[in-house]
């Protein structure tokens, strides 16, 4: 008899752009077997994907136990690096060739095109994001005109905007939430009425969103995100869920869900962050619909 009635919101799984990450880092090691195949940071946020990876051989340096710039000093001479799918600053790319190290970017092309659009805009610019994070890091090392807006109050410092004869562009991280963004945009517009809003949210992060967002009141008695703690899309996720007043549980994989107490519930919510893979999804599915 299924007690649990699970409604799984889509899209989940990877998104494209951790797709491509993960095939360009296991291709690295299956096309270079004998090298030493390093991960310069997390590839992705999520601690069971690293895990595939390191599983198939490559080796992870961890942003938030080592320096990413002493680590790329330190590599040698026909050693392979993959950059992450969050961006990395450009001089990276001239020290890695310099020291002579096969260089794989695994940069998702959403970041890429913000980064893009910061650096060709010939405007002052204002950058939304995650003190912190790697895509923060890397945008503002590659924009470095750019002035910094915190997306967790939207404060920033007005007075760095430069050429205030040019109207500003804002542009934001691709994992903020939409509360975020719109935040970011008031704060500016209340600044510089004439700033415009260029590039945001990434398509997988606004899709993600909105499955939460359009939950309707007692749809459900509960919601699972499926992502990591460490990942930003994925604690947004929870955020919009906790915002709706749904009880929420960020919760990295099965094992995680299998300790949650959900007694008390009966129709429960599923989605996933961009890192979480399809496989991780549909098992926790199974193991709820067996509750
Ligand atoms: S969440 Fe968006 S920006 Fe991040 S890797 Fe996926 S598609 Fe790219």
């Amino acid at each position: 008899m299924v007690v649990m009635e699970v409604k799984l919101l889509a899209p989940y799984g990877y998104c494209s752009g951790v797709v491509l990450a993960m095939k360009k880092a296991l291709d690295a090691k299956k096309e270079h077997p004998d090298a030493n195949v390093y991960l310069l940071g997390n590839l992705v946020h999520n601690e069971e994907a690293v895990k595939e990876l390191r599983d198939a051989g490559l080796l992870l340096i961890d942003e938030r136990e080592s320096n990413l710039l002493d680590a790329l000093l330190d590599l040698r001479r026909g050693d392979v690096v993959v950059f992450s799918a969050h961006g990395h600053p450009a001089s990276y790319d001239d020290l890695a060739e310099l020291k002579g190290l096969v260089l794989i970017d695994a940069t998702c092309p959403f970041v890429k095109e913000n980064t893009l659009e910061g650096q060709e805009c010939g405007r002052p610019l204002i950058y939304a994001g995650v003190k912190g994070h790697l895509e923060c890091e890397a945008f503002l090392a590659n924009c470095p005109d750019a002035v910094f807006l915190d997306a967790k109050d939207g404060s920033f410092n007005y007075l760095k905007v430069k050429g205030k004869r040019e109207d500003p562009i804002l542009i934001c991280q691709t994992t903020l939430s939409l509360e975020e963004v719109e935040r970011a945009k008031a704060e500016v517009l209340k600044f510089f009425p004439a700033a415009t809003i260029g590039k945001e949210r990434c398509l997988s992060t606004k899709s993600r969103q909105e499955a939460v967002l359009n939950l309707s009141k007692g749809e459900v008695d509960a919601l699972i995100v499926l992502g990591s703690s460490s990942s930003n899309n994925s604690v947004k996720l929870a955020e919009i869920g906790k915002g709706k007043g749904i009880p929420t549980f960020l919760c990295l994989g099965i094992e995680e869900v299998s300790r949650l107490d959900l007694s008390s519930f009966h129709k429960v919510a599923l989605c996933s962050g961009a890192s979480t893979s399809r496989e991780a999804v549909l098992r926790v599915k199974d193991y709820l619909e067996s509750l």
